[in-house]
């Protein structure tokens, strides 16, 4: 037995008696069976949200095995079988605060000018380019509210995907007061992930960060940037539950990884295989876009009639070499409403 295993602390909810278990690791946990988040001196977290789930892990298994039924058909893939799935609650830090950035610099900007100059016979029109040195002094002022995710160790399957829902979600303060009731699941039928980082932490990790975004938007807004402040207003924090449907399925011998929005039921990112069917399709759509391309060329510049073969003979150098690129690295993107990753 690992030293870790044996200083797992075992506290009881202080809402309902229930035991629960702190990893070393844990800051804060969230009771199984009542949904009540406490820290280790079983201190419960009174402001308590979340992005409610829209499906039920039933409906976001179907969901997510028609998904992949759909994106793999063109593939040749026959059947597919989901062999592990489970709805998670991912803990967020969200920060609700005024944040108010000043800064001065300033900006080049440039301009035409025309005039018209003679007359009669010889008037015309001549123009010249203006440099200006516009002084900027401007304030960014702002109520914001910025998730951060609760989590310091293992990184989820498509972790930035979530973390970019999550903020829009935030944004819009699309959330709702956490309920039990509300989960469509059972309580101990969905995993909630424990919490890793005090909200005194959260809070510097968030500051930093906006401080470094109105950085970044002052930046962009001059040429050069002499002096940038920014002050926070914190106006609360709260804890959030945002809901995911993790899922893996098979495929020959391989074992390929989804993950589903549990609020609105969009794939957020999917590995899907790569078969010999689809590579072959890849190859040929590679193979005729390129002969498109060098088509067009011949047409805009024709070439003398003995450099002719020359140029056929590089096209096929070129598109062999291409070719063998997306042979080995498997690397052909193909947008879809979500993210895919390809494996
Ligand atoms: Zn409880």
């Amino acid at each position: 037995m690992s030293s870790r295993t044996l200083s797992i602390e075992t506290v009881s909810c202080p809402s309902c008696g229930a035991p629960t278990d702190f990893n070393p690791e844990d800051v804060l946990v969230t009771c199984q069976f009542c949904g009540t988040t406490f820290t280790r001196g079983q201190q419960e977290i009174p402001d308590h949200k979340f992005i409610v789930p829209k499906y039920s892990l039933a409906e976001a298994e179907k969901k997510i095995h028609d998904w992949i039924r759909e994106k793999t058909r063109f593939r040749g893939v026959k059947s597919v079988t989901l062999i592990k799935s489970e709805k998670l609650l991912i803990p967020y830090w969200v920060m609700h605060s005024r944040a108010i950035t000043n800064y001065r610099g300033y900006r080049r900007e440039t301009h035409t000018e025309s005039k018209t100059v003679g007359t009669g016979k010889n008037k015309r029109t001549v123009s010249k380019t203006v440099v200006y040195y516009v002084p900027v002094n401007k304030t960014i002022d702002e109520e914001r509210h910025d998730p951060l995710i609760c989590r310091m160790g293992a990184v989820l399957f498509g972790h930035e995907e979530i973390n970019k829902r999550v903020r829009e979600l935030v944004m819009n303060q699309d959330f709702e007061d956490f309920s039990v009731e509300a989960l469509k699941d059972a309580p101990e039928k969905v995993r909630f992930l424990n919490g890793e980082i005090k909200q005194s932490e959260a809070k510097e990790l968030i500051e930093t960060y906006i401080q470094d975004e109105h950085r970044d938007r002052a930046r962009a807004d001059t040429t050069e940037l002499f002096d940038c402040r920014t002050k926070i207003e914190l106006k609360g924090m709260l804890f959030l539950h945002f809901p995911i449907v993790y899922a893996e399925y098979q495929y020959g011998r391989e074992t390929y990884r989804v993950v589903m929005d549990g609020n609105s039921g969009k794939i957020l990112l999917a590995e899907l295989p790569i078969t010999t069917r689809f590579r072959i399709m890849a190859e040929l759509v590679t193979f005729i876009t390129l002969f498109a391309i060098w088509g067009a060329a011949q047409l805009i510049i024709p070439d003398a009639p003995n450099t002719f073969n020359n140029s056929v003979l590089s096209f096929f150098v070129v598109s062999a070499i291409l070719g063998l690129i997306g042979f080995k690295t498997n690397s052909v993107a193909w947008s879809t409403e979500s993210r895919i990753r390809e494996k």
